[in-house]
C-alpha cells in the first residue's frame, strides 16, 4: 500500500466522534446571531425598525439618514457579541459566496482609534472585484462593480464577522450576481400572483414565492479524501473501481446515522440555529456515506441565501470533524449522485398557500388556477427550465441514466389527473347552473379529500406536485438555487399575467361570470399543456421515445441545454418582465459556457496526471515483479518453466495492453484539448470539450479501473472506493 494511503487509513481508524455540547432547547438559540426583528427592536428606534420592515414588505427605499442610524445599531449589536469586522456578503457568478472583511477599527489622528461603521459602509461598497466573472459586462460598460445592501435578507454574524447580504451589480446597474435577477423575478411574481389571487380574496396585497430546498451531500474522511487528487481538485473521483458492495442492499437509506456523522450534524444544526436557518430534517441517503439536510421552507430570497450560507458552513464545520463535504452531483461512479430538490409554492400575506387545496369549492378553484397555470408555464418554457439547471457536474445526473432525466415533465398523480380530465370536458362558454353545481361540488369540491390519500409519489419525475407544492427535482446539489428559482418564478409570473388578461377579457367582452371565465380559460390551458404531463417511469427508454413524439426537448449536455438561455423567446420574456436585459442574459450564457469548458479542461488535466504519473508507473512496477517471478521460475524449472508461469504471463500481457490504451488515450485527449483551446468562439469551445475531449475520460477510466483489479493492492497508490465509502 502506498505510504500516503496507509497513513491516511491509519489516521481514519483513530478518529472518534467529536463531543458536542447540546443546548437544553435549540429554539432558544434560534436567530441569536441574526439582526432580526427582535434584535432590531432592541437596537433601532421605532422609525428605523419600521423602515426596514417596509423595505422587506414592499421594497420601500431606506433613506441615508435612517441607514446611518441602522448601521450604528448593527455595529452596537455586533460589538456586544465580540465582532471585530464586517463584510458585504454576496453571490457572484462563480457559484461560491464572496466576502471581503474590513475592521470596524479606524484611526482618528493623534494616535487615537475608534470602532466605526457608517451608513455608507452598510449601504454600498466597491470591492476590488475585477476577477469575478462578468461575461464582459464590466468591460463593455464601466470597469467597476459594487455591492449594495439587500435589507430583505437580515445581516448575520459568523465567527467574529458581521455579514451583510448584498447584491453585486456593475456601475451601470447590470447584475453580476445571482441575487439581483432573483429579486426582480420575485417582485414580478408577487405582482402577477397578487392580481390573480384577488379574484378569490380581495384582501391579498402580497404574494411570496416560498422555497424549501433539500440538500444532499457526501461526507468523506478528510485524511482519505486528501489522498485523492481528483477529489481535492475536482470534487469527484475520476476513476476507481466499484467496491464489491455498493448500495444494492439499500442498507444505508434511512439507516442509523454513524456516530461521527451524527456528531457533525448536531454541530452543524446548532450553528444553523444561531444563524436562523430553520434546519429540521437529517437522514442517511441511498448511497453509502451520502446524507441529506432540509430546513423548513422560507420566503425564496432568504431560502436561497440560507442555502448558499449553509454550503459554506457545512464545509467549515466539517473541518472540525475531519470530514470533507462533497457537494458534487456525481462524486462516485455506479452509486447514486446528489441533487437539491427545490420545493416551491406561492403564499399570500393573508396566510394562504395558493397551491394547497382548501375546504370550499372557491378555495379549490383558486388552487386549480395556480396549479394549472404553473403546469402551463412549465410546458411553454420547458427548455428554459432545463437550461437553468445545466452544469458540467449536473450532466452526470440528467440524461445519464440517473435520477431524473434531462426531459422536463410534470407529475401530478392519478387523482388530480382525473380532475383535470373532467375539467377538460367543461362546455365552451357560459355554464348552466346545473353544470356549475355539478362541477363545483363533484369535481372541484372533492379535491382535498382525494388528495388526502394521494400517496403515489413518483420519484422519477423532474417536476412533481406533492400535495401542496411543486418539487423541482432536477436541480443539482452544487447549484445556487437562485438561477432555477429566477426562471421558475419568471415563467409562472408571465403565465399568470396572460391568464389575468384572458379572464378579464371574457368577463368584459363576453359578459361571463368570473367563475365561468376562469373555468373556460383553465380548460383551454389543460388542453394546451397536456403534453408535459407524464405519470410513468421517467427513466425508461419508452419515455424517451414518447417524449420525442410529444415534441419535448431532451438536451443531455450543458452546451446543448444552454442554447435556450439566449433564444429570442427567452430574451423577450426576461426583458418584458424586467428580470434581465439582453446584455445580462448573454453575459450569463458566456460565463456558463466558459465555466463548462474550464471544468472539463481541469478534469482532463487531473485524469491525465493520475493516469500517467500514478497508475502507469504502479502497473509497470507490478509487472516487473511478475517478470522477476517468471525469470525465477525459468531458473528453477528451466525448459519446463512455461507450464508454471502461464498465468503470470497472461497478467503481464494484460497489463501491457491496458497501459498502452491508457497512454494513447491520454495522448489523444491532450491533442483534443489543444484543438479545443484554439477555438475562439466560447460556445464552439464548450461543444468541443463536450464532444471531443470528454469521451476520452471513459476510455482512460475503464482501463485504469481494470488495472486496479489486477495490480497488487499493496502497491496501489489511490485510496479505493471501498475505503472512501465505508470507512468513517
Ligand atoms: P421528500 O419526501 O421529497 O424528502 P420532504 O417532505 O422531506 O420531501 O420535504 C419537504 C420539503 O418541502 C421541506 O424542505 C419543506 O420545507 C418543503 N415545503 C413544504 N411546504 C412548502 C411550501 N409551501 N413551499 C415551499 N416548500 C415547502
Ligand atoms: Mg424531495
Amino acid at each position: 500500500m502506498s505510504t500516503l494511503r496507509f497513513e491516511a487509513l491509519k489516521e481514519t481508524f483513530r478518529r472518534q466522534a467529536v463531543h458536542i455540547e447540546e443546548p437544553a432547547r435549540r429554539s432558544e438559540l434560534f436567530g441569536t446571531n441574526v439582526f432580526n426583528e427582535h434584535t432590531m427592536r432592541q437596537f433601532l428606534n421605532k422609525g428605523a425598525h419600521q423602515d426596514v420592515m417596509d423595505a422587506i414588505k414592499s421594497g420601500k427605499k431606506i433613506s441615508r439618514d435612517v441607514a446611518e442610524h441602522i448601521s450604528s445599531g448593527m455595529k452596537e449589536w455586533a460589538i456586544s457579541k465580540g465582532v471585530t469586522h464586517y463584510t458585504h456578503w454576496f453571490q457572484p457568478l462563480t457559484g461560491a459566496t464572496a466576502e471581503k472583511h474590513d475592521a470596524f477599527f479606524e484611526t482618528i489622528g493623534d494616535g487615537l482609534a475608534i470602532e466605526k461603521f457608517g451608513g455608507g459602509a452598510l449601504v454600498q461598497q466597491e470591492p476590488d472585484a475585477s476577477s469575478f466573472p462578468s461575461g464582459g459586462i464590466r468591460n463593455t460598460f464601466e470597469a467597476r462593480g459594487y455591492t449594495a445592501w439587500d435589507p430583505t435578507s437580515p445581516a448575520f454574524i459568523w465567527g467574529t464577522t458581521l455579514c451583510i447580504p448584498t447584491i453585486f451589480v456593475s456601475y451601470t446597474g447590470e447584475a453580476l450576481d445571482y441575487k439581483t435577477p432573483l429579486l426582480r423575478a420575485l417582485q414580478t411574481i408577487d405582482h402577477a400572483a397578487t392580481d390573480v389571487a384577488k379574484y378569490f380574496d380581495k384582501n391579498v396585497t402580497k404574494v411570496n414565492a416560498t422555497l424549501g430546498w433539500e440538500q444532499e451531500y457526501f461526507l468523506i474522511d478528510s485524511a482519505l479524501a486528501s489522498t485523492r487528487p481528483d477529489l481535492n481538485l475536482a470534487g469527484r473521483t475520476l476513476l476507481g473501481h466499484s467496491p464489491a458492495k455498493g448500495q444494492q442492499l439499500d442498507d444505508h437509506y434511512f439507516g442509523s446515522i454513524p456516530s461521527r456523522v451524527l456528531s457533525y450534524m448536531r454541530d452543524l444544526e446548532i450553528e444553523c440555529m444561531k444563524l436562523g436557518i430553520p434546519v429540521k430534517t437529517r437522514h442517511n441517503e441511498v448511497a453509502p456515506n451520502q446524507f441529506e439536510l432540509a430546513p423548513i421552507f422560507e420566503e425564496t430570497n432568504l431560502a436561497v441565501d440560507h442555502n448558499s450560507l449553509i454550503m459554506d458552513i457545512m464545509t467549515k464545520v466539517a473541518e472540525k470533524h475531519y470530514f470533507k463535504v462533497l457537494f458534487h452531483e456525481k462524486p462516485f461512479a455506479n452509486i447514486n449522485g446528489s441533487g437539491k430538490h427545490n420545493n416551491w409554492s406561492l403564499s399570500t400575506d393573508t396566510g394562504t398557500n395558493l397551491l394547497a387545496p382548501g375546504s370550499t369549492p372557491m378555495k379549490n378553484l383558486q388552487f386549480l388556477t395556480f396549479f394549472i397555470n404553473t403546469i402551463k408555464a412549465v410546458y411553454d418554457n420547458e427548455e428554459l427550465l432545463r437550461a437553468a439547471i445545466a452544469s458540467a457536474s449536473n450532466d452526470h445526473r440528467l440524461g445519464a441514466n440517473e435520477a431524473p432525466p434531462a426531459i422536463l415533465s410534470v407529475f401530478i398523480g392519478s387523482q388530480l389527473t382525473e380532475v383535470l380530465d373532467q375539467l377538460e370536458k367543461v362546455t365552451d362558454g357560459k355554464l348552466s347552473p346545473q353544470e356549475k353545481t355539478e362541477l363545483k361540488l363533484n369535481v372541484v369540491g372533492k379535491i382535498p379529500e382525494i388528495l388526502l390519500d394521494n400517496t403515489d409519489r413518483n420519484r422519477t419525475s423532474s417536476f412533481a406536485f406533492t400535495g401542496n407544492k411543486f418539487e423541482f427535482r432536477a436541480v443539482g446539489s452544487t447549484a445556487n438555487c437562485a438561477n432555477p428559482m429566477t426562471v421558475l418564478n419568471t415563467i409562472v409570473a408571465k403565465q399568470l399575467k396572460e391568464f389575468k388578461v384572458e379572464v378579464d377579457k371574457l368577463i368584459k367582452e363576453d359578459k361571463m361570470k368570473k367563475d365561468d371565465a376562469i373555468f373556460n380559460t383553465l380548460r383551454e390551458y389543460i388542453k394546451q399543456s397536456k403534453k408535459i404531463r407524464f405519470e410513468g417511469d421517467g427513466y425508461g427508454e419508452t419515455w424517451e421515445k414518447e417524449a420525442k413524439k410529444r415534441g419535448l426537448s431532451n438536451n443531455r449536455t450543458t452546451p446543448q441545454a444552454l442554447k435556450a438561455q439566449v433564444s429570442e423567446k427567452t430574451v423577450k420574456l426576461f426583458e418584458e418582465l424586467k428580470v434581465m436585459n439582453k446584455v445580462e442574459i448573454e453575459a450569463r450564457h458566456e460565463i456558463e459556457l466558459e465555466d463548462y469548458a474550464m471544468r472539463i479542461q481541469i478534469e482532463g488535466r487531473i485524469l491525465g496526471d493520475i493516469a500517467r504519473n500514478h497508475i502507469i508507473p504502479t502497473a509497470v512496477r507490478y509487472q516487473n515483479i511478475l517478470i522477476e517471478n517468471v525469470e525465477g521460475l525459468k531458473h528453477i524449472y528451466e525448459k519446463d518453466f512455461k507450464k508454471h508461469s502461464e498465468e503470470q504471463l497472461h497478467i503481464i500481457e494484460a497489463i501491457s495492453a491496458h497501459v498502452a490504451k491508457i497512454n494513447t488515450g491520454v495522448k489523444d485527449m491532450i491533442e483534443a484539448r489543444k484543438v479545443a483551446n484554439k477555438i475562439e468562439d466560447v460556445e464552439k469551445r464548450a461543444f468541443a470539450y463536450c464532444d471531443d475531449v470528454k469521451p476520452y475520460f471513459d476510455v482512460i477510466r475503464y482501463h485504469c479501473d481494470k488495472l486496479e483489479l489486477l495490480v497488487d493492492d499493496e502497491l496501489w497508490p489511490l485510496t479505493k472506493y471501498r475505503e472512501l465509502l465505508f470507512t468513517r
